[in-house]
């Protein structure tokens, strides 16, 4: 019976409103943390696991060397590596490609290169349109890598796993 006047009363005096409003009012003044993406973003971290990339050496060469062990570690069975030796005896893959698709992001690739050609960078924001645009081929993976490498050589400096 108590119960019943006590809530009867608060809903007469507009109680849960007023709790409401202050609520409200409370956030109106407060710090917004709501950001304008995408001409702001949040901080983010060097090891962050966004679109793949891989990467050559100053000289041009690309660091990639066929060993075919993150294709082997993939969980996702998302990369698939052709390669050939070349004249001079060295081997380079002749087909790398990631199914986007299939990646969760997991790291595993770049954990497992030893010469840290394959990595993942900070690019969240890409998309595709049609069927077979989140196949990354080798040709998009060394554009991406080349594009971005001063940020990819940044982030690992930073990064004690690659001292
Ligand atoms: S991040 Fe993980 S799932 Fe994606 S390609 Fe690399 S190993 Fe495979
Ligand atoms: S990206 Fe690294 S792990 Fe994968 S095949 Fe090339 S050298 Fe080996």
């Amino acid at each position: 019976m108590f119960k019943q006047i006590k809530n009867f009363l608060s809903s007469f005096m507009l109680i849960e409103l007023i709790k409401g409003m202050a609520i409200t009012g409370r956030y109106f003044f407060a710090r917004k943390i709501t950001i304008q993406y995408p001409e702001e973003r949040t901080p983010m971290s060097p090891r962050f696991r966004g679109l793949h990339a891989l990467r050559r050496y100053p000289n041009g060469e690309e660091r990639c060397i066929a060993c075919k062990l993150c294709e082997a570690v993939c969980p996702a069975m998302a990369i698939t590596i052709e390669s050939e030796q070349r004249e001079d005896g060295t081997r380079r893959t002749t087909q790398y490609d990631i199914d986007l698709t299939k990646c969760i992001f997991c790291g595993l690739c770049e954990e497992s290169c030893p010469v840290d050609s394959i990595v993942e960078t900070r690019i969240f924001d890409y998309h595709g349109e049609k069927q077979g645009d989140l196949l990354y081929t080798k040709a998009m993976l060394l554009a991406v890598g080349d594009k971005h490498e001063k940020q990819i050589a940044a982030d690992r400096a930073t990064d004690a796993r690659y001292r």
